[in-house]
């Protein structure tokens, strides 16, 4: 296993792990409940490849979307938790309620 991205914003690391679900590598959030659950900056959450073979294919992913986000609309509002969902979601990053309406 091998970590490729670390950040506070877990929309972020949702929308890099969509990436790299649609590339078909083998991913994980690392730290997502510890950090979700107190400790505020002592452990940042961060997304792995599970293979570490994956690893510089998986960079290479994050690196170009990172440099142009896809802009597909406008952030959804979750009606389940309230949270803003980047328009490229299908459902909500956060508690995983599919989205109402388009
Ligand atoms: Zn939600």
């Amino acid at each position: 296993m091998k970590e490729v991205y670390t950040d506070h914003d877990l929309a972020r690391l949702g929308y890099f792990k969509t990436v790299l679900d649609e590339a078909d590598i083998p991913n994980l959030i690392r730290h997502e409940s510890l950090y979700n659950l107190a400790v505020p900056f002592a452990v940042m959450p961060s997304l792995c490849v599970r293979d570490d073979e994956d690893y510089d294919r998986a960079l290479e992913l994050l690196r170009s979307h990172a440099e142009s986000p896809p802009v597909t609309g406008a952030d959804w509002l979750c009606a389940s938790c309230g949270e803003a969902v980047p328009a490229s979601f299908d459902s909500c990053w956060k508690c995983g309620a599919v989205r109402a309406e388009v």
